[in-house]
């Protein structure tokens, strides 16, 4: 059953569009993360979901229910219906029990259910060692903890929240996405999740939906994706930093031999020869053998004797940056980078299978 749908939505700020959303439904029960980088409209998204803008055109359902248009009385039962978490929610200056309550001042309540309602939320987001704390006092993990138990004591069939943890440190991210997760799915609500950030979205998200200035550019499953996106633009916002311009030369048996500026590629697909396309490959999919090792036999299609041009230490992980003739990007253990003697100028052996290079249309 669907919750809520937009179709044709159109929102312009002068003449430029913020947002053009042909059609996105979102089902009872599921959590759907849109996710952009910065400006791409997703804030707006939720502005106009939520009914707190109206959209230059288009038509929004509720339940089943047209909405866009509804005034006074109307709107505000639909948004009863509705909660939204802001990225910087605002607090009185008081205790987190009070700050979690003031959404319920005017529901029609009596104070039990209230209090009940309240304790709840307050320990369903882990805070229940902080319910007399001063909001001024906690940190912004915690802050960010009180906004989600505020707009869960609404107990709201739909929540929106609009990245709420973008100001947060990795650690209290994780602990915080861990919450808000299991909170929204032990009560079965329906939630649009709105983040710049991938791994929050296919962590969080039942479906993901990839906005692009404005545009959803590919909607799925998380797993299709992060490893089958549409295009070129959601595959480098994926993180799929090796993006290569090419044609198929011949194609037998469902591999193709494609020709990239200074060389070949083997891929999988069934493309005609003389197509033009793009093709996709995660730096972690690229191995970086010894070059003699190049010589023993494998199943890696693609191998290629290369020179390392630099080496960029991140971590427990360095990306090196070779030229086979084309130039790829390689993730390798900073260890193994050591072990191997991986340094510019060196001569290195390069592979990857076939299987693990995406072939995109070259339309964008
Ligand atoms: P995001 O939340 O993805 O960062 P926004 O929805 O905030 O993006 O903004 C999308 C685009 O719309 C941006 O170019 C932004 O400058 C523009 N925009 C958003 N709100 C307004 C507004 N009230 N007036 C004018 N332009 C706006
Ligand atoms: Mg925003």
């Amino acid at each position: 059953m669907e919750m809520l749908k937009a179709v044709s939505i159109k929102k312009e700020y002068g003449e430029r569009f913020a947002l053009d959303i042909e059609h996105l439904a979102i089902s009872e029960g599921e959590i759907l993360t849109c996710v952009g980088p910065n400006g791409s409209g997703k804030s707006t998204l939720i502005r106009i979901l939520s009914l707190l803008e109206q959209p230059s055109a288009g038509r929004l359902f509720f339940r089943g229910r047209e909405v866009q248009n509804l005034k006074g009385r109307r709107r505000l039962e639909v948004l009863r219906q509705m909660s939204v978490i802001f990225q910087d929610p605002i607090f009185f200056g008081r205790s987190v029990y009070d700050n979690v309550a003031v959404g319920l001042t005017f529901r029609r309540l009596s104070r039990a259910q209230k209090d009940q309602r309240v304790r709840q939320a307050i320990k369903e987001a882990g805070l229940e060692h902080l319910e007399r704390a001063d909001v001024s006092t906690l940190s912004g993990g915690e802050a960010q903890k009180v906004a989600f138990a505020r707009a869960h004591a609404l107990n709201t069939d739909l929540i929106f929240l609009d990245e709420p943890f973008a100001n947060l440190d990795i650690e209290a991210r994780r602990s915080y996405q861990a919450i808000v997760k299991n909170a929204l799915k032990g009560r079965g609500k329906t939630a649009v999740f709105v983040t710049h950030d991938i791994s929050e979205a296919a962590y969080l998200g039942d479906r993901v939906a990839v906005i692009n200035e404005g545009s959803i550019v590919q909607a799925g499953a998380p797993s299709e994706v992060l490893f089958k996106p549409a295009n070129a633009v959601v595959a480098r916002f994926t993180g799929m930093e090796n993006l290569l311009d090419g044609v198929v030369s011949s194609s037998s048996v469902g591999i193709l031999t494609v020709r990239v500026d200074g060389g070949t590629i083997q891929a999988v697909g069934e493309e005609k020869a003389g197509t033009r396309l793009i093709l996709g490959l995660r730096a972690e999919d690229i191995g970086l053998v010894p070059k003699d090792q190049l010589r023993l036999p494998s199943s890696f299609r693609n191998s290629y004797e290369a020179i390392v041009e630099r080496v960029e230490p991140a971590g427990a992980v360095t990306r090196v940056f070779v030229k086979c003739p084309f130039s790829l990007v390689s993730y390798v253990t900073s260890r193994s980078a050591v072990e191997m003697g991986i340094v510019p100028g060196e001569r290195i052996g390069v592979r990857f299978k076939a299987t693990s290079v995406h072939v995109m249309g070259s339309g964008f």
